[in-house]
């Protein structure tokens, strides 16, 4: 089975509003069992739009349109649905009871506008919106389904998870094409994406199912393991092996699956082992403390970040030595290893992580470029340091210099 997404609203194609329902419901239908090849983006404009959804029902078996539901001049819709199937709107009693349900609940009167949204395109089904105002519906004719969500975010979610994915789902079985996509996700961290696929060569190449891909993403990259199968068993049971084959290669780099992050699985190492962290940023700004206490638990783990961002404050709050930085620079291996020394020493923690570095565009010279970025962990085993040289620009680098240092607290 086929399914078309046709998003509508002039916000998007402005790019004042980042089109997430495309990718939410990209992922969904792909989790149904089916098949997304193209997308589009219309505004709301009648003719365009009819044009757009006409489109996608020549190619696909079911289009999904988000947004444009709500009761405005410019919500175009239900016009352009009903245009687009050739069949007239009439109003719907159960939406208008939904409409009419949802003012009484929020205990505001409704403006006549606001009964277009019981407008539905004649034999279409409603949609019940356990969020909001606008009902969504689908219309089915022989061999083709519109499905129409509105545009807010939690709105389409909530009808997606409890009335659509059903019915999408039911659909496929009923045609005798019932199926599921199961994709696998696994992130690696301290190999690039070229040193990658070159070592999984012959697994990306010329698989049909599953099939392998390789995402590059801020310092990290996933490969991504996708199956397609009668049912989600059958589907992870194809999966496994291949896996097997990618980690028997380069397990080494992978630090996680699926939705697991790097700081997640850098809180968790250390909670298994009862260490308390330390951290000293200088370039990173926080980062890595920001990234780290986004990780539920943290605080068993996290004892301090500091931002030691001037020499005067790698001196005075870690105890680098002046005479250290004025022989080697802030940004050297052995400042970083000083910064780890001591705020694992002042926190009195397990482990000390520190990263100092060029960040730019200004500040690097020949010896020191913008980019160079050291970073030490102190553990009671002793100090270990790495240096790097990050590519893009200031965000870009420090990005790349947390996930970098994160890393680092994963051996
Ligand atoms: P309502 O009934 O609430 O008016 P609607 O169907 O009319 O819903 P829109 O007016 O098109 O929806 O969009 C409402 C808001 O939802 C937009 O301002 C935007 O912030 C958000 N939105 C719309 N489409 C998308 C999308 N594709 N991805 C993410 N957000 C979106
Ligand atoms: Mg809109």
């Amino acid at each position: 089975m086929r399914a078309e997404i046709v998003t509508i609203g002039t916000e998007l194609l402005l790019g004042q509003v980042v089109d997430t329902n495309s990718a939410y419901l990209a992922r969904k239908l792909g989790q149904l069992g089916y098949d997304t090849y193209f997308r589009q983006t219309v505004g709301d404009n009648h003719r365009r739009a009819v044009l757009a959804v006409s489109l996608a029902m020549e190619r696909a078996d079911v289009v999904i349109v988000s947004g444009g539901l709500g009761p405005t001049e410019d919500d175009v819709t239900r016009d352009v649905v009903a245009a687009a199937v050739g069949v007239p709107l009439e109003e719907s009693e159960e939406a208008l009871a939904q409409v009419t349900a949802y003012f009484e609940r929020v205990g505001r009167p409704m403006r006549p506008s606001q009964r277009r949204q019981a407008l539905v395109p004649r034999g279409a089904r409603v949609i019940p919106d356990p969020v909001g105002t606008a009902p969504g519906f689908v219309w089915e004719g022989a061999d083709r389904a519109v499905v129409a969500l509105p545009g807010v975010p939690g709105e389409l979610k909530a009808m997606m998870e409890s009335w659509v994915g059903p019915y999408l789902a039911e659909r496929a079985r009923s045609r005798g094409q019932a199926g599921v996509i199961v994709s696998r996700l696994l992130h690696f961290v301290g190999i690039g994406e070229a040193d990658l696929e070159q070592a999984l060569l012959d697994l990306l190449h010329g698989r049909a199912n599953p099939t392998l891909a390789t995402y590059a993403g801020t310092g990290q990259v996933s490969v991504r393991i996708t199956a397609r199968a009668a049912d989600k068993a059958t589907a992870r049971g194809m999966i496994e092996p291949v896996e097997q084959e990618v980690r028997a290669r380069v397990g080494a780099y992978c630090y996680g699956f699926d939705d697991e992050t790097l700081e997640a699985v850098v809180v968790r190492g250390l909670a298994r082992r009862g260490w308390k962290l330390a951290v000293a940023e200088s370039c990173t700004g926080g980062l890595v403390g920001d990234r780290l206490t986004n990780v539920p638990g943290a605080s068993e783990v996290l004892l301090e970040d500091v931002v030691a961002y001037s020499n005067e404050a790698k001196q005075r709050r870690l105890g680098v030595e002046a005479a250290l930085i004025r022989e080697h620079g802030a940004v050297s291996e052995a400042c970083a290893r000083a910064m780890a020394e001591g705020v694992r020493r002042s926190a009195g923690a397990d482990v000390g992580l520190a990263i100092t570095g060029i960040a730019g565009p200004g500040g690097g010279s020949p010896e020191k470029p913008v980019g160079l970025v050291y970073m030490a962990v102190a553990t009671p085993a002793g100090t270990v340091a790495e240096r790097h040289r990050f590519g893009g620009d200031r965000l870009h680098i420090k990005a790349r210099a947390a996930t970098a240092g994160l890393a680092l607290l994963r051996r």
